[in-house]
């Protein structure tokens, strides 16, 4: 076990997390009189918005996942580690964070915790064996090696069923991230693989929505929703509202309607987008604070200041805080950690907890592209779709992406894609497809982790079990 921060006399920040939350409020400290660690299990600062356009071949992962210590390189006061922070001790002011078996503690005066939030099956994880999430590089790329793997299969299938089945993609959940995809599967298939294949005709692949609801975009309100859903059904989306998935294989859904009834579809591609459930982290920390509770996805119920109850230096942002009004979007998590990086500095000039006023949220509105030329778009009380719409959400995804060369090469990606018709970003394997598979596997045999923690230079532990990111730099 190594230990950081030994002897260093500065102000001590550790941040946990290199998303949205994590990245801004380091970056807002850039000036300030302090030392900052900040720890993630992940390398990159992930861009979680353009997910899905590396999953339909649009965007490579370089574009909306830059390396978080080039991002930082010219901020002298920020250190970055690797690792998956597996502990949070608030009496001793300590964070241990794992990066294969190698425990690394890190002292703090000040913590930021910004572990955002997972997938949710809502008590069925073993979905996500076959309905991947929308989460992380990994879930991009396998969903774009699955979707275009069905494809290549459907061209070999012998049987009507077996090309049928792997015809048919189903997204579930109508959010803007189902929504998202399913137009950009079904643009795929008709515009960039049209005439590509010779026995398959891609444009008759089905795409199919299902929704638990009542509704398409339920948060942004019926004018919008209903915008969507009719565009997205001109392209031949199928919308399955008030329809609840009750199980999934590996060869399709099986769906509740609102009669009661049930029914099967047979779907070889399947993605889950359908609920958030908060890092595990939220839980630890509430517990190890004297009386912090966490609501129902298991974000941390925070107090006015974001900080937990006692403990005035330790703040919670973005997807981890539950704050009534504030909802887990990339500008909840910007602001909360504005605002922590903000008391940390008012702090460290003398200002008391006591004095700090409440943290406000500024809503900056909501948007989420159908298709392309089409959006739809909330600011405050005005509701728009269409061109102008999408205008408005490249010219936003564009300003918040890291780096001018991201933002160039972006835009080039978007050029090919929405004016031509082909994608740039095509590149799928089997093992994008097979990891999940291999690594559930290992992680289900302990003397096999063992091995392979051995394998890559490992020393011992008591659990050497490795997580999907662990194995990710091995
Ligand atoms: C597919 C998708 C589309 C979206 N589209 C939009 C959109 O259009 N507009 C919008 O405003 N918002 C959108 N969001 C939501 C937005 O991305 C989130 O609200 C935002 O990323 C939250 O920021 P965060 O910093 O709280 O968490 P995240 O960005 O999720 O970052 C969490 C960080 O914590 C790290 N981490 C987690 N656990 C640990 C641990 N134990 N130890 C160390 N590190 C850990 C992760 O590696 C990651 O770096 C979308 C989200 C998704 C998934």
């Amino acid at each position: 076990m190594s230990t950081q921060s030994v002897g260093k006399q500065r102000h001590q920040v550790v941040v946990i997390g290199s998303g949205f939350g994590g990245l801004f409020g380091t970056q807002h400290l850039r000036n300030a009189d302090v030392d900052i660690t900040l720890i993630s299990k992940t390398s990159t600062h992930l861009f979680q918005p353009l997910l899905y356009q590396v999953a339909t071949g649009i965007l490579s992962t370089g574009e909306i996942a830059p390396a978080t210590r080039l991002v930082l390189r010219k901020q002298d006061n920020a250190q970055v580690l690797l690792g998956d922070v597996i502990d949070v001790d608030l009496a001793n002011k300590q964070v241990t964070s794992r990066l294969l078996n190698r425990d690394t503690v890190t002292a703090f005066d000040s913590l930021i915790v910004a572990t955002g939030a997972q997938q949710s099956y809502f008590g069925n994880d073993h979905f996500a064996t076959w309905a991947p999430g929308m989460k992380t590089i990994d879930d991009a790329l396998e969903l774009r090696a699955r979707i275009l793997g069905a494809f290549e299969q459907a061209e070999v299938a012998e049987t009507r069923e077996d090309r049928e089945r792997l015809m048919t993609f189903i997204v579930v959940g109508a959010g803007p991230t189902g929504v998202e995809l399913a137009g950009q599967i079904a643009e795929l298939a008709d515009r960039t693989l049209d005439g590509t294949f010779r026995t398959i005709d891609p444009r008759d692949a089905r795409v199919i929505l299902i929704e638990g609801t009542g509704a398409v975009l339920g948060p942004m309100g019926p004018k919008l929703g209903n915008k969507a859903a009719k565009q997205l059904e001109k392209m031949g989306v199928e919308i399955q509202l008030n329809t609840l998935v009750t199980d999934v294989d590996a060869h399709g859904v099986v769906v509740k309607d609102p009669d009661g009834g049930t029914r099967r579809i047979e779907a070889t591609c399947k993605v889950w987008s359908a609920g958030v459930q908060a890092s595990p982290l939220g839980k630890m920390i509430a517990e190890r604070s004297e009386g912090t509770e966490v609501d129902r996805a298991g974000r941390v119920v925070v107090e006015p200041d974001l900080t937990v109850k006692g403990h005035p230096n330790v703040f919670v942002v973005g997807d981890l805080m539950s704050v009534p009004g504030v909802p887990g979007q990339a500008q909840g998590a910007i602001q909360g950690a504005t605002y922590a990086a903000k008391a940390i500095k008012a702090g460290l000039g003398g200002q008391s907890p006591a004095d700090r006023k409440p943290f406000k949220y500024f809503n900056k509105g909501s948007m989420a592209t159908v298709s392309r030329f089409n959006a739809v778009c909330q600011v405050g009380k005005l509701e728009f779709g269409g061109f102008i719409a999408w205008l408005a959400w490249l010219a936003l995804h564009l300003y918040y992406l890291v780096g001018y060369r991201n933002r160039i090469v972006t835009v080039i990606g978007w050029f090919v894609s929405f004016l031509g018709r082909n994608r740039g970003q095509m590149a799928a394997t089997e093992q994008w497809v097979f990891a999940r598979l291999a690594i559930e596997e290992v992680n289900s045999d302990q003397s096999e982790a063992d091995e392979l923690a051995a394998h890559l230079g490992a020393p011992p532990a008591e659990n050497n079990r490795l997580t999907k990111e662990q194995r990710e730099f091995g």
